[in-house]
């Protein structure tokens, strides 16, 4: 993990550049066909949703997975800080998923899938440092920043940053309690 302002900003720079990159080369390729594309971007859209989820649930706040662990916990403490993954970590990350991918995939719709997936990935760095910084007028971007923020208070709980899908779907999603009904969890 790293801790510095610069590598925090090639990060989100080389997050947005490695989706453009694959989501470009699929286009370039030319065998794109409209409704498998239209299903494959809703398909990254998903899959980028449960990796959001599984990674900050399992990686993140995993019991024995060390360096990964301590880094998101230096997030907790300060969520100010520039506490992120090294920036070319996630890029090689998303190169690796187009290759998996295209075991199973025309070359095309893998570089799509894989590309939709890096970009879901470059709105989450992008989300979660906005959720921490900037003050949303909207209520319903207040709503959304406080998901996040309840995970700071209660770190079992809503686990996703973009969407709080899968913590509806697996049971983590944060019930604030009724006043006077008891402490909360
Ligand atoms: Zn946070
Ligand atoms: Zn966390």
């Amino acid at each position: 993990m790293s801790t510095t302002r610069l590598n925090l900003r090639l990060g989100l720079t080389a997050d947005s550049l490695t989706a453009a990159v694959l989501i470009g080369a699929a286009i370039a390729d030319g065998g794109l066909r409209w409704p498998w594309a239209l299903v494959t971007v809703l398909l990254g859209l998903w899959v980028f949703s449960f990796i959001e989820y599984a990674a900050h649930r399992w990686l993140f706040h995993g019991r024995h997975t060390g360096l990964f662990a301590r880094g998101h916990g230096h997030h907790h403490l300060n969520p100010l800080g520039y506490d992120a993954l090294p920036f070319f970590l996630p890029p090689l990350f998303m190169g690796a998923l187009a290759g998996v991918f295209s075991l199973v995939l025309a070359t095309d719709y893998a570089l799509l899938l894989a590309g939709v997936v890096a970009a879901g990935y470059a709105a989450y760095g992008i989300s979660h440092v906005l959720i921490h910084v900037h003050r949303f007028k909207s209520p319903r971007m207040q709503r959304w920043v406080a998901f996040h923020e309840a995970h700071h208070r209660h770190a079992n709980k809503n686990f996703g940053v973009t969407t709080g899908l899968w913590d509806v779907v697996l049971g983590t999603r944060h019930r604030p309690r009724p006043e006077g009904s008891g402490p909360g969890h």
